[in-house]
């Protein structure tokens, strides 16, 4: 996007003209200034009932989609299709010549198509609707005076909200606190530098939102530091709502849509030709030609797949659903396609495949093991030396105490479920083991910090000190630290010590300390000649069911990677409970895939499955490696840094519990529990989706091709009008209706999971399935020709039997189309009740057409006699035992070539 300047100030925005809380220019204002025009309290915050009602008159903070279509205009849209307006016309014309019935008829089931057209799209746009609310975040506000969590679109203009790094801001704010905030905003000026911000009042505005330093934009995002802010302007009032309208017209299409709606007009051209030659035909036999005209039509109505996109959105929509049932929400529709397509899960560690339920269980110094145990975060616990307790107190383990309790953010308390860490829980666990060896009442206060960065991976706090020293403790990654020990340390045995610790599984962390005379100038300076104290062993349970999920993935041919910022031995030998690896050689290093060049990368990339000490960066150029061998990546981030990773990933994976809103926003699916398992299961409903629709396209498909058949060969027979106009609408109206839609009930295969990902490059119909379905069409045509001749010569109701038989075989192919591979009998009726009540109704509803005299006239059908039924129904199941039989030939032809005694097969080209 390029630059954007203000045009209006966001207080001049929608909603807000005229009402009193509201500023114009917060900018060139101070915060108390803009609290007192604001009404609000700036340490408070606003009253809860206050919010109520502010949130009444401002709305809701979010931003308004430019095209919302109201059920109104849905329903319209399903009439303003060319074929209906076609066959509209021809109504007209059957009516002006006579033909009344038909014409009413034609007319209720234009109507009932558009009802189910209508039902069908509403269905899926609430799906849609459900899903952006189910992902909406959350911002830290706080009001009557204490800080809390509330979905971001309650947010009202005055509301008091912290900001940190990783947040995306919720409004716009105007900044009354900051301490290093840095702000991205390029989503709003185009600028890709983050913004250092400040609070003081601007003496002078040039009109350009990018220059506004004390002000935060919603939408942008927070990369450094943080911030404490007033809300002045929320939903389309704010800078991001005036330029919504751009950034939101239209959904995004899903690649399948856009694939299947090439294919409909492919068909319908195909369609087209051919009703103008059932047409031809027609009137060439001597029918009136305002019949042939209305038949034809109906036939291209019929034949047109036109509703295929809309049931593709369905079908992603309610996938999308049942995902967030399950823990995974879905950002952005295409994702649930391309889930049961991916290849790849590249997955982080902490929280993800384990418990980020951290405890220190070891603490090493010079002089002695400790073991600490206790109950989760309890600060209550008991600690044992090796050594027994004999030995004289070891003063390292209360420096370590006091180190991990005073260079820490978090903190532990007692809720009804037991003590819990608020903020990291690593550092939730050092707390802990702060309490257990008795050290945090003496932890002095904090005059600076260098927080911890992933890069870095050491974080560093400076305290007041003795007789005006300054006292520094430093906590972070082993190999982080010894660059920075002072030059005497035993740097040998102190790597030892770690590495045993990590080869245990244990996520490692050193403890270092250093006592200075004056704070230097570069802040960074204090992290030098640092005396190591300790090292911690902090354990962190794998999640249940992740090494069976692992385990899964590979059945499925999907490779599992794991990417962390934790040490090679860790990560080997939690690569090693996971079944990823066997051996800590398979790890490789950060360093290591720096050293490498893209081409290496892209070579060597498929043999790793632990990536140990990996930075944002390089996840990225993992991805990429992973993308230039062809493969569908789905990768898990949670930090900031993550975010590129995750835009540049197949499917962007971000925590909904430990993630930041930036990594939230840049994903395609959140995980609800932040747990790998959703991962798999989500895949697994990816896949699931795609069978289904590949199983509604082949019904659609055999059930046009079918009719089309019929219409087509029926005057070169002898038979000018084998189907009449309503009849050819109803066949598409009954079978389209009910049974197609539930088709995408189906229950997934059991072999889902067992099966290679599918190619994201093969088309939905891949593996023969269109010449299948026309195949089995011309079958069915070729049933029912010839039953209409055999009456027609027999004087019977010739027209009622054929349309009947072919309703009816179109319901019988339901059932076998459920399955490409297992018969009927194996997939069970009682796996998909909704398909076999569906079945039933359409079935009830096809007799009704023939033994209800309204009806009778209507459709222009006779009473069929015992006789009449005993030839139709057992005609009626013919195509349903021929895909069935194909099956099992097909099976038994696979399972020789699989033992072998049956040589090379040749496959035959089959119904299915
Ligand atoms: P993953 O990348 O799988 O989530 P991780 O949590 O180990 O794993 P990071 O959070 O990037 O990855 O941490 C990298 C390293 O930084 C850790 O192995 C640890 O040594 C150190 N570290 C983690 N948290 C802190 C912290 N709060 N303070 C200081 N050092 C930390």
């Amino acid at each position: 996007m390029g630059r954007w300047t203000a045009s209006s100030a966001p207080g001049d925005g929608i909603g807000v003209t005229g009402i009193d809380e509201s500023v114009a220019s917060p900018w060139l204002e101070t915060p108390d200034q803009v609290a007192t025009r604001l009404a609000t309290d700036l340490e408070h915050g606003l009253g809860e009932s206050d919010a109520t009602r502010r949130l009444q008159r401002h709305g809701r903070n979010e931003l308004l989609a430019a095209e919302r279509p109201t059920p109104a205009r849905l329903l319209a849209r399903q009439f303003v299709n060319t074929m209906v307006l076609i066959l509209a016309v021809a109504g007209v014309v059957t009516y002006l010549v006579g033909d009344r019935t038909d014409s009413v008829v034609i007319a209720v089931i234009v109507v009932l198509n558009a009802v189910a057209g209508f039902v069908q799209e509403y269905r899926a746009e609430r799906a849609m609707d459900e899903l952006t609310e189910l992902t909406s975040d959350a911002a830290v506000v706080v009001r009557a005076g204490t800080a809390r969590d509330v979905p971001a679109t309650e947010l009202v203009p005055g509301d008091v909200v912290r900001l940190v790094a990783g947040d995306v801001v919720p409004a716009d704010v105007r900044l009354v606190h900051t301490a290093g905030l840095r702000v991205a905003e390029a989503a709003l000026t185009g600028e890709s530098e983050p913004v250092d911000k400040s609070v003081h009042a601007l003496v002078a505005d040039a009109g350009f939102v990018g220059d506004r330093e004390n002000m935060a934009y919603k939408g942008t995002a927070i990369v450094d530091g943080r911030g404490e802010a007033v809300v002045v302007a929320t939903g389309m009032a704010t800078e991001l709502g005036s330029i919504a309208a751009m950034l939101t017209s239209g959904r995004i299409t899903t690649p399948l849509q856009r694939r299947l709606a090439s294919l409909g007009h492919r068909l319908a051209i195909v369609a087209i030709g051919l009703c103008v030659v059932v047409f031809t035909a027609g009137v060439a036999r001597g029918e009136p030609a305002s019949t042939m005209l209305v038949t034809a039509v109906s036939l291209a109505v019929a034949a047109i797949p036109e509703g295929l996109p809309a049931v593709v959105t369905v079908a992603l929509a309610l996938g999308a659903r049942r995902m967030a049932r399950q823990r995974a929400l879905i950002r952005r529709l295409p994702a649930v396609e391309t889930l049961g397509a991916v290849t790849v899960i590249c997955t982080d560690k902490t929280g993800t495949l384990t418990q980020n339920r951290m405890a220190v269980e070891r603490v090493w110094t010079a002089s002695a093991i400790h073991g600490i145990e206790g109950d989760g975060y309890s600060p209550s616990g008991r600690v044992t030396v090796d050594g027994g307790a004999d030995r004289p107190p070891d003063p390292d383990l209360a420096t370590a105490g006091r180190i991990a309790a005073a260079c820490n953010d978090a903190a532990i308390h007692e809720t009804d479920d037991g003590w819990v860490a608020v903020g990291d829980p690593t550092e939730g666990a050092l707390l802990t083991m702060a309490h257990r060896v008795g050290s945090t009442g003496v932890v002095p206060a904090r005059v600076a910090e260098i927080p911890f960065d992933p890069g870095r991976r050491r974080m560093a706090t400076v305290h007041d000190g003795p007789d005006g020293t300054f006292w520094i403790a430093v906590k972070g990654a082993l190999d982080a630290l010894v660059p920075l020990l002072a030059g005497d340390a035993p740097v040998d045995e102190v790597v030892a010590a770690g590495d045993a610790l990590a080869a245990d599984g244990y996520r490692v962390l050193a403890l270092a300390e250093r006592t200075i005379a004056g704070v230097p100038a570069d802040l960074a300076d204090v992290e030098r000649d640092l005396r190591l104290v300790a090292l911690v062993g902090i354990s962190d349970p794998l999640r249940p069911g992740v090494a069976g999920a692992v385990a899964t993935c590979g059945a499925a041919g999907v490779a599992t990677v794991m990417i962390t910022g934790d040490h090679p031995r860790t990560a080997g030998a939690i690569g090693r409970r996971l079944g990823l690896v066997t051996s800590d050689a398979a790890v490789m290093t950060g360093q290591e895939v720096d050293e490498l060049d893209d081409d290496a990368l892209t070579e060597r990339v498929e043999d790793v499955r632990v990536f140990a000490r990996s930075s944002p960066a390089q996840k990225l150029r993992i991805v990429d490696a992973w993308r230039r061998r062809g493969a569908v990546v789905a990768m898990t981030g949670d930090g900031v840094n993550d975010a590129p990773a995750l835009q540049r990933a197949d499917i962007g994976i971000a925590m909904g519990r430990s993630g930041t809103g930036v990594s939230r926003e840049a994903a395609d699916m959140v995980l609800a529990d932040d747990n790998f398992v959703t991962i798999v299961s989500a895949v697994h409903e990816g896949r699931r989706i795609f069978d289904n629709l590949r199983r509604f396209v082949r019904y659609l498909l055999t059930t046009n091709s079918s009719e089309v058949w019929v219409m087509l060969a029926g005057p070169f027979l002898g038979l000018p009008l084998p189907l009449t106009a309503a009849q050819i609408l109803w066949i598409n109206l009954v079978t389209d209706g009910l049974p197609a839609v539930a088709l995408g009930l189906e229950p997934a295969e059991p072999d889902t999971m067992r099966r290679p990902p599918r190619s994201p490059r093969t088309s939905i119909l891949s593996g023969g399935l269109w010449q299948q379905s026309v195949v089995v069409g011309l079958l069915m045509a070729g049933i029912v020709l010839p039953l209409e001749l055999f009456a027609e010569a027999r004087d019977w109701p010739w027209r009622t039997m054929g349309f009947t038989t072919l309703a009816l075989l179109q319901l019988g192919n339901a059932l076998s189309v459920r399955s490409e591979t297992r018969s009927l009998r194996a997939v069970g009726l009682r796996s998909n009740p909704v398909l076999v009540l569906a079945v039933i109704a359409s079935m009830v509803a096809q007799l009704a057409t023939v033994y209800v005299p309204f009806l009778q006239e209507a459709f222009d059908t006779e009473p069929l006699t015992a006789l009449h039924l005993a030839v139709v129904i057992p005609l009626s199941t013919v195509t349903f035992f021929a895909v069935e039989g194909d099956k099992v030939r097909r099976r038994r032809a696979r399972e020789r070539a699989a033992t072998g005694s049956g040589g090379q097969v040749a496959e035959r080209p089959s119904f299915q």
